[in-house]
């Protein structure tokens, strides 16, 4: 009954993932883990330090700077969750930017930088009780978790969301701009060289277009329970 599993949740940008992964892991008394939280922080990071800029990404400087590159999640008992902190500064607010969006993807291309992340988050997870989510967890992070779901739903679906998200923030920026960065960081989260974004072999699609959040979370807790009895 207490045995306690891993669920890794993947998918594209936007299909909700961690709004499913915070549900499940307050419902079964998980850890939760944003892994994108973490390449945001890294590209964030580099903003900072004029490693990427809109005129190009100096790499070499980016894979240098890593060992000073420190990563936590603190939880806040307020919010429900783990928030980010770069250096012990919360960033949480500061990843979220549409500018930060522009960059990560880029800056998760680096393997280096893949190495040093995965690594920590195999570290977090170890003792099991998870809810890890983003785009390579159950194909290199855990490819033992108990249970694998990949997420999905249209561009244009997504794109919706992230807007209404961002404006609700008072974010200035277009629906297209949203839609853009979108269809972008599936483009490069999918034809990268170093764990791309792929549906694990013995995941479970979910398309939820057309799926309100309750009726996600119940499919996906039903998906939990069974994984749990196999155990
Ligand atoms: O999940 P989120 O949209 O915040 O992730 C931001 C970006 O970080 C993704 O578009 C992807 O490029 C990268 N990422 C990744 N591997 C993960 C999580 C995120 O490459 N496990």
């Amino acid at each position: 009954m207490n045995t306690k599993i891993t669920i890794a949740i993947d998918g594209f940008s936007s299909t909700g993932k961690s709004t499913l992964a915070k549900q499940l892991a307050k419902q079964l008394g998980y850890i939760y883990v944003d892994t994108g939280a973490m390449y945001r922080a890294v590209a964030y990071f580099a903003m900072q330090n004029n490693i990427i800029t809109p005129s190009g990404f100096d790499k070499t400087a980016l894979v240098a700077a890593l060992p000073s590159i420190q990563l936590s999640f603190q939880y806040n008992a307020e919010l429900g969750f783990a928030e980010m902190y770069l250096n012990n500064e919360n960033v949480e607010t500061q990843i979220r930017t549409i500018e930060v969006s522009s960059y990560v993807s880029k800056v998760a291309e680096v393997s280096e930088v893949r190495a040093k992340l995965v690594e920590q988050q195999q570290e977090i997870g170890k003792n099991k009780g998870i809810v890890m989510d983003g785009r390579d967890i159950g194909t290199v992070v855990f490819p033992d978790a108990e249970l694998k779901i990949f997420m999905t739903a249209s561009a244009e679906t997504r794109a919706q969301r992230r807007f209404d998200e961002l404006q609700a923030k008072g974010d200035q920026v277009s629906y297209e701009e949203v839609l853009k960065n979108v269809v972008e960081r599936d483009y490069i989260d999918t034809h990268r060289e170093d764990s791309p974004l792929i549906i694990a072999e013995d995941a479970i699609e979910i398309d939820n277009s057309y799926l309100n959040k309750q009726e996600q979370f119940d499919i996906v807790l039903d998906l939990v329970n069974e994984a749990i009895k196999d155990c």
